[in-house]
C-alpha cells in the first residue's frame, strides 16, 4: 500500500492499464479499481468518465467524555432525519434535516473536513430536541463532513463502460463496504456477476442536471427505505 501518492492519469495498456503519480511514478496493474470516496467524479474524469456522484456537507457533532454513557445501539428518527450514537463515553447526533449543501471538486482539494458553518447550529439544535433534555449537550466537536450522494441513493459497482481492465467502487457506505468488496471481488475473479441495479451506466439516458436534482433531493430522505 502507498500513501500521499495522488493518482492523476489512469490509461489503458493492452489488456490491463497503466497509472501514473503526481510524483512520476507508474505502475502497471491488471485491473485497477476507482475507490475515490468524494474525489470519485476527479477519478473518473481521468479516464474520460461523467461520474454522477454528488458530495454533499453532512453536520455531525459530539460532546465531551460524560460517564452516563455506556456502548448502546445507534438510534435514528427517520420521520426526523436525525441519527445519534455513541463513541466510547460521549454522545454525538447528526442531522439530514436541512437544505442540501452540494459541495464541489475544488472544494474538496484540502479534504473532506470544511469548515463548520453557524447555518448549522440551528439544525443541530433541533436535531437535539430529540433527545431527552438530561441528554441534550454543548457540542464539544463539530463535524461538516462530506459525503457521497447518487441519483438513487445506491453505489456504483462495476466495470468501467469503456475500460475493460478499470472497475468502479464508489458511494459505497461504511454499511456498504464489505458486501460491496466481496461483490466485487467476485465479478473481477469471474466468481459471479454484478447486479445491474449498481451499475453506472443505468443513468445513460439522463443528464447531469436532472441526475444532480435528483440525488441532492434524496440527502434529506436517506432513511425513506427505513420509514417506508
Ligand atoms: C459525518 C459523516 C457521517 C457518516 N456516517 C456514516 C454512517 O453512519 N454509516 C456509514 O455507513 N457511512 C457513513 N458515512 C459515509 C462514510 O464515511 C463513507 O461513505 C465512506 O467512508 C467512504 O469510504 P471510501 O473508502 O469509499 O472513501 P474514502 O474513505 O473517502 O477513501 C477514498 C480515498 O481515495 C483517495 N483518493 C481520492 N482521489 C485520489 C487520487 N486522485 N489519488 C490518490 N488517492 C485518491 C482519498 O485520499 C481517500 O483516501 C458518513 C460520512 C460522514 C462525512
Amino acid at each position: 500500500m502507498l500513501c500521499d501518492r495522488e493518482v492523476t492519469g489512469i490509461d489503458q495498456r493492452g489488456s490491463g492499464a497503466v497509472v501514473v503519480t503526481a510524483s512520476g511514478d507508474r505502475f502497471t496493474a491488471d485491473d485497477v479499481v476507482l475507490a475515490g470516496g468524494v474525489w470519485g467524479p476527479s477519478l473518473a474524469e481521468l479516464t474520460g468518465l461523467e461520474l454522477p456522484l454528488f458530495p454533499v456537507a453532512h453536520p455531525y457533532v459530539y460532546g465531551s467524555p460524560a460517564a452516563t454513557w455506556s456502548p448502546g445501539p445507534f438510534v435514528r428518527w427517520p420521520e426526523h432525519h436525525v441519527y445519534s450514537r455513541i463513541h466510547d463515553d460521549q454522545l454525538g447526533i447528526g442531522t439530514y434535516d436541512h437544505h442540501p449543501v452540494p459541495v464541489g471538486q475544488r472544494e474538496l482539494a484540502a479534504g473532506a473536513g470544511l469548515a463548520w458553518s453557524e447555518d448549522l447550529d440551528p439544525v443541530i439544535d433541533a436535531a437535539q430536541r430529540l433527545l431527552r433534555p438530561e441528554a441534550r449537550f454543548a457540542p464539544e466537536h463539530r463535524i461538516n463532513g462530506v459525503f457521497a450522494m447518487t441519483p438513487d441513493n445506491l453505489p456504483f459497482l462495476g466495470r468501467h463502460p469503456e475500460i475493460e481492465s478499470v472497475w468502479i467502487a464508489q458511494a459505497i457506505w461504511v454499511t456498504h463496504a464489505a458486501g460491496a468488496a466481496r461483490t466485487l471481488a467476485d465479478a473481477m475473479l469471474d466468481r459471479s456477476d454484478l447486479p445491474h441495479e449498481l451499475h453506472l451506466t443505468r443513468f445513460a439516458e439522463s443528464d447531469t442536471a436532472t441526475l444532480r436534482e435528483s440525488a441532492l433531493r434524496l440527502y434529506r430522505d436517506i432513511y425513506a427505505n427505513d420509514a417506508a
